[in-house]
C-alpha cells in the first residue's frame, strides 16, 4: 500500500518542466510541422520530467495483474505462462524489420515459417489445410462461417440458413453466425451438460448449414455422443464446426478432424502461449478437411521446386479476411511454442492441464460443488451455492480472490450454471500455487459463514476497490484529470 495518496500527474505538473529536450536539426523539411488549422493551441497536458513519467507509468503497471505476476484462473481463455524464448524470437530483425510489401525472395524465411506452422496445425488437429490470416477466434469463426455459406451456395443449397449452436457456447459462436447472415437455433443442454441429443434431432434438417460445437464443451466436459452428432449432422447435409478454443485439452491425444469436424479454429493466443489480454493482437487460424481447401482465404502459401510463393488467386475463395498474412508476431511465437515442445511436449501440455483442473475440481468439491460432478477435462465449472453461502454471489467469491492475490476465476459463464466460478488453472502452474489457491477458496467459503459482509464489500487490498459495474458499463467514464467528469490520470 503506498504511504500517501499517490498525485494525479496533472498536480505534479509545473509549468515550462521538460522530459528531454532534443536538440533541433539544422535543416528542417518545409512542411515538417502540421498546418496551423489543424493544431490545437491549448491541449493543456501536464509538464513532467522524464523521471515523473516513468514512475507513475511503472507503479500503474504495478497494479495490473499478469501473468507474469499473478496466477490467472481466467475459465475459457486459458491463461498460460508465456515463455520469453517464444518473444526472443519474434524479437529476432529478420522477423520483425520485415517488410510485408517485399519481394517473394526475400520472404522465404517467413514463408517456410508460415508453411511450416500450418502442416503441425494440419496435423495436431487431423486437418487438411489452414489459413493463418484470422487475428483472433471469433475472426477465424466468422472466416468458417463464411466458408460453409460458400461452400452451400456452391452446391446450390442456399436453403440452408441455419446455425445449430449449444446454449452453453460461447457468445461469439452465434454472434459470428448472425454477421454471417445465419439464423441461430440454439440446442439445449440435457443435465450432464452436453447436447441434448433428442433436442438436436429435432432441430436438424433441410434448413441446417452447420452445426457448431465446442469439445470439449465450456463446462471443460467432453461430449461423449460426438460421433453420433456428426453422423447424424453429416447425414442431413450439413458441416460440423469445432470452436477449437479448447485445444488445451486435447494436445496429442485427439485429433478433431477423426471426429468428424470439418472445420475449425484455434486460438494460438490460448493454447499456444501468445501474451493476450485487452484484445490482441493474437493469432485465430482456421483449418480446413480437403473438401473446403479451396474456399480458404487468399494468399496461400505454396511450395513449388524448392521454393515458397503466395497463391493468390481461386474461384471459390472467400475473398482476403485480414491486411497481409495476420498478425506474425503472434504466428512465429506459436511456432517457436509448438518446436520448442514437439508432439510428446504437446501432449504433456494437455494430460497435465486436465490433471490440474481435476486435482482443484476435487480438493475443493466440499465447499464449490461441480455443476456435473465427473471428471473434467482442462477446466471445471464450480458454484458458489446453498444456504452455507449467506446469500453471497459468485461476484464477492471472485472480487475477495483479489486480496489473496489470485486474478479472479471466469464467472457468470457458462450461462446455464447459476452462480458459476469457470477455473482453468493451466499446466504452467506448480502445486504449490494451486495449494495456495485452493487455501483462498477454502477461506473465502468459510467467510461467507463467519463474516459475509467482508465478501460483499471485497475487494480490501487492492488499489482500487469494488467499482459500480453497471455504472461503468452504462455511463462510462474516459475523461482525463480528476472531478466532475474526469476520470483521473
Ligand atoms: C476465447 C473464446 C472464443 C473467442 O476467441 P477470441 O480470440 O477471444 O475472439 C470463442 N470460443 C471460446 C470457447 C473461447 O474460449
Amino acid at each position: 500500500m503506498p504511504l500517501r495518496a499517490e498525485p494525479l500527474l496533472s498536480e505534479r505538473s509545473v509549468r515550462g518542466r521538460r522530459g528531454v529536450r532534443y536538440p533541433r536539426p539544422a535543416r528542417l523539411p518545409a512542411d515538417h510541422e502540421l498546418p496551423a488549422h489543424l493544431r490545437r493551441r491549448a491541449l493543456r497536458l501536464p509538464e513532467l520530467s522524464e523521471l515523473d513519467v516513468v514512475r507513475h507509468y511503472t507503479r500503474l503497471s504495478q497494479k495490473n495483474f499478469g501473468v507474469d505476476t499473478h496466477f490467472i484462473p481466467l475459465g475459457s481463455c486459458t491463461m498460460k505462462y508465456n515463455p520469453k524464448l517464444n518473444d526472443r524470437l519474434s524479437f529476432l530483425p529478420g522477423f520483425q524489420n520485415l517488410h510485408p510489401l517485399t519481394t517473394q525472395e526475400a520472404l522465404q524465411g517467413i514463408l517456410e515459417l508460415f508453411f511450416e506452422l500450418e502442416k503441425w496445425l494440419c496435423e495436431l488437429c487431423g486437418m487438411d489445410a489452414f489459413t493463418l490470416q484470422p487475428a483472433a477466434g471469433a475472426h477465424g469463426e466468422l472466416a468458417g462461417i463464411l466458408i460453409a455459406r460458400a461452400y452451400h451456395r456452391s452446391r446450390k443449397e442456399s436453403a440452408r440458413v441455419e446455425v445449430l449452436i449449444p446454449d452453453s457456447a460461447h457468445g461469439t459462436n452465434p454472434a459470428s453466425a448472425a454477421l454471417g447472415g445465419f439464423t441461430v437455433i440454439p440446442i439445449r443442454s440435457n443435465t450432464r451438460g452436453r447436447v441434448d441429443l433428442e433436442d438436436f434431432k429435432s432441430k436438424l434438417g433441410p434448413r441446417t448449414a452447420l452445426v457448431m460445437l465446442t469439445v470439449p464443451n465450456t463446462l471443460g466436459l467432453f461430449e461423449d455422443e460426438i460421433l453420433e452428432i456428426a453422423r447424424l449432422g453429416h447425414e442431413a447435409g450439413a458441416l460440423l464446426y469445432l470452436d477449437g478454443a479448447n485445444l488445451n485439452a486435447l494436445m496429442g491425444i485427439l485429433k478433431p478432424g477423426e471426429l468428424g469436424f470439418d472445420l475449425l479454429h484455434l486460438n494460438l493466443h490460448k493454447t499456444f502461449s501468445i501474451p493476450h489480454g485487452g484484445g490482441g493482437p493474437g493469432g485465430g487460424p482456421l483449418g480446413v478437411r480437403k473438401s473446403l481447401e479451396d474456399f480458404l482465404p487468399m494468399p496461400r502459401v505454396v511450395r513449388e521446386k524448392g521454393a515458397y510463393r503466395l497463391r493468390e488467386n481461386s474461384k471459390k475463395t472467400i475473398g482476403r479476411i485480414r491486411s497481409f498474412f495476420g498478425n506474425v508476431g503472434a504466428l512465429v511465437r506459436a511456432y517457436a511454442y509448438i518446436r520448442s515442445l514437439g508432439g510428446t511436449g504437446l501432449r504433456q501440455v494437455s494430460e497435465t492441464a486436465v490433471l490440474h483442473a481435476n486435482y482443484l475440481r476435487v480438493r475443493l468439491r466440499k465447499e464449490f460443488p461441480s455443476f456435473v460432478d465427473e471428471p473434467c477435462m482442462h477446466e471445471c465449472v464450480l458454484q458458489a451455492v446453498g444456504p452455507s453461502w449467506n446469500g453471497v454471489k459468485t461476484q464477492d467469491v471472485a472480487k475477495r480472490l483479489l486480496d489473496f492475490g489470485f486474478y479472479a476465476p471466469t464467472i457468470y459463464f457458462p450461462l446455464i450454471v447459476p452462480e458459476a466460478l469457470m477455473i482453468e488453472p493451466t499446466e504452467t502452474e506448480s502445486k504449490q500455487t494451486l495449494d495456495e489457491f485452493i487455501e483462498a477458496m477454502r477461506q473465502i467459503a468459510q467467510e461467507a459463514q463467519s463474516c459475509p459482509e467482508r465478501l460483499r464489500a471485497a475487494p480490501h487490498h487492492t488499489h482500487v476497490r469494488r467499482v459500480d459495474e453497471v455504472q461503468a458499463a452504462r455511463k462510462p467514464n474516459l475523461r482525463w484529470g480528476r472531478g466532475e467528469g474526469g476520470g483521473g490520470l
